[in-house]
């Protein structure tokens, strides 16, 4: 997809301000991962339209063995093991090597930023890269386990204690991890632009950093194809599909920094 005229000069703006920005905070939701083939929640083809998000409660998980069943067989049968980085996460990750954006403070799960070659990536929901056990705390990569569930344990426990094994993601009516979810807030302090890339900018506390940066007065750039809950105080909105706008944004920050 070519960019329109419009669409162009937007991104020459943007590029031309974050060229003279200090530090740059990246901030990314599902909707950067949905031209890998992993659905968003809330986007036109999102999740919460087939499915119920009030059964994948933590406090379900740990009381019901057959949402767990349902939960590891979903994982497994999904497309976020097999999903690969898309042009969204090595433009930002073309950020850092330019030294635009050296963090990326991001909503999703999947490690997709990593696998493209961020290397500093704040993971507020934690990651479905590695298993955590409910019991004992004892974490692992997550490649052992899925390989248990496709030899046909429905319900893998902890090979340590015998606990309950889940993703390390943080479910719903789970806790953040503080020192995760403080270090967010940490860089929402340093940085003076902020560019919020594919998110809703609906889930609380995590939208609460680009909504301080904005709020301290610094530039809130927002990449989109629908309306969000900060377009009122964003300094500019770029509907587009992330795949197409940040590459280009990029291209014109190797550009302005050659
Ligand atoms: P969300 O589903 O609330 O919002 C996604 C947004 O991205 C929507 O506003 C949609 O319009 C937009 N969008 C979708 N595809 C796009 C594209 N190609 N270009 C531009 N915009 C696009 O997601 P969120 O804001 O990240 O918050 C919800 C929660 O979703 C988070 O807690 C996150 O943990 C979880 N989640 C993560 C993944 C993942 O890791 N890939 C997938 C689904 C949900
Ligand atoms: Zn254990």
């Amino acid at each position: 997809m070519s960019l329109t005229p419009e669409l162009g000069e937007q991104l020459d703006n943007v590029a031309r301000q974050m060229a003279q920005a200090e530090r740059t905070l990246v901030f990314t939701g599902a909707g950067v991962s949905t031209e890998s083939g992993i659905p968003d929640f809330r986007g036109p083809q999102g999740l919460w339209k087939k499915v119920d998000p009030k059964l994948f409660t933590i406090q379900n998980y740990v009381a019901d063995p057959e949402v767990r069943k349902l939960s590891w067989r979903t994982r497994v049968e999904g497309e976020l093991f097999s999903a690969k980085p898309n042009p969204s996460h090595f433009a930002i990750a073309r950020l850092e090597k330019l030294g635009v954006a050296p963090v990326v403070v991001t909503q999703n799960i999947d490690g997709l930023h990593q696998a493209a070659g961020s290397t500093d990536v704040i993971e507020v929901h934690g990651t479905v890269r590695e298993i955590v056990c409910l019991d004992c705390g004892d974490r692992g990569p997550v490649e052992d386990t899925v390989a248990r569930v496709e030899a046909g344990e429905e319900d893998p426990s902890c090979l340590c204690c015998g606990g309950i094994l889940k993703v390390a993601t943080i479910s719903f009516g789970q806790q953040l991890e503080p020192e995760v979810i403080d270090r967010a807030f940490a860089e929402a302090e340093r940085a003076d632009v902020c560019l919020a890339a594919g998110s809703s900018l609906s889930v609380t506390p995590a939208a609460w950093v680009p909504a301080r940066l904005a709020e301290r007065g610094q530039a809130l750039f927002i990449i989109n194809e629908e309306p969000t809950e900060l377009d009122d105080v964003a300094a500019a909105l770029i509907p587009a599909k992330t795949g197409v706008a940040l590459p280009a944004l990029a291209e014109r920050l190797a550009d302005l920094l050659r």
